[in-house]
């Protein structure tokens, strides 16, 4: 019997092959799951396809976040296909990489206010929509980085809005939580990807993180996939509100400012 046998869910962000959420998607499709991915926009689909197909028989939604009736279509999409679900990944975030280097205090409005929705109230909005749709014992993961709870060079506000979606998975987990419903936040180290190569010097918080997290080494998408495989199913049935760090040098203090 394999760990997740039975379960449906809906996976969100998955970018291309180095994305979190795909690697999270392959530790699901291992332990059984049936799910659909949501993509941002048409330029993702023949990306994502390719990915999808080698792993099952996997519905393709498009979904832009930062409009409701996208995020009302995705979900009656998704009751034609499945009667309730079990899990939701969020692997969401965008801000301009041209705020993510320098000075924070530099941050325009509209970029605060984008960067604002898109990585962090999302988050909420996905799981308004998702509220009748959830089953009993249906667990919720969002993504999240160091820069939420220390200062790290570039990461700027980004790490404002991380702040707000850490705080957020704790309302919702007192919200959802009657429901016997779970919400965590995964933490992870450094991982090259789209979204991460849009920050300055991501070069340096790489190579700081391989010499300073206790494992020496960098998170890889095997670490991600089963920590949230964890947190997706009933092992980690009593586990809500938390933000579960793997290997993101949480431990360690004192990295250097990247320019002076
Ligand atoms: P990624 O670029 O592969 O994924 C980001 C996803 O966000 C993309 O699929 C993109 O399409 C989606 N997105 C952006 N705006 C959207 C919108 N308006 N509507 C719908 N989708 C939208 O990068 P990733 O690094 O895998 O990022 C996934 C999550 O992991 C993010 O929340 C990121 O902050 C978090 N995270 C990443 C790292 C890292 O080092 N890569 C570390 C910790 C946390």
């Amino acid at each position: 019997m394999k760990l997740m046998s039975g379960k449906k869910g809906l996976v969100m962000g998955i970018a291309n092959e180095m994305s979190l959420a795909w690697g999270i998607a392959k530790k699901l499709a291992e332990q059984g799951v049936e799910m659909a991915f949501s993509y941002q926009s048409e330029a993702l689909y023949r990306r994502i396809k390719p990915l999808a197909d080698s792993i099952g028989d996997i519905p393709l939604l498009e979904c832009d976040v930062t409009n409701e009736e996208s995020l009302k279509e995705l979900f009656s999409k998704l009751k034609e296909r499945f009667n309730q679900i079990d899990f939701i990944v969020h692997a969401i975030a965008f801000s301009d990489r041209n705020e993510l280097t320098g000075k924070y205090v530099n941050t325009s409005r509209s970029n605060f206010t984008k960067t604002m929705e898109i990585s962090c109230y999302s988050l909420t909005a996905v799981c308004r929509h998702a509220w009748d749709f959830l089953s009993d014992g249906a667990s919720i993961l969002t993504l999240t980085y160091l820069g939420a709870e220390r200062v790290m060079p570039n990461y700027n506000v980004m790490g404002v809005a991380k702040a707000a979606l850490e705080a957020s998975v704790k309302y919702l987990a007192v919200d959802f939580g009657d429901r016997n419903i779970r919400i965590n936040g995964l933490s992870a180290g450094p991982v090259k990807t789209l979204a991460s190569s849009g920050i300055g010097d991501f070069k340096y918080i790489l190579n700081w993180n391989c010499e300073n997290s206790p494992l020496k080494r960098n998170t890889t998408l095997a670490d991600v996939g089963g920590s949230a495989l964890f947190l997706l199913s009933a092992l980690s049935s009593g586990i809500t509100g938390e933000i579960v760090h793997v290997d993101s040098g949480y431990h360690v203090v004192g990295m250097k400012s990247v320019k002076p």
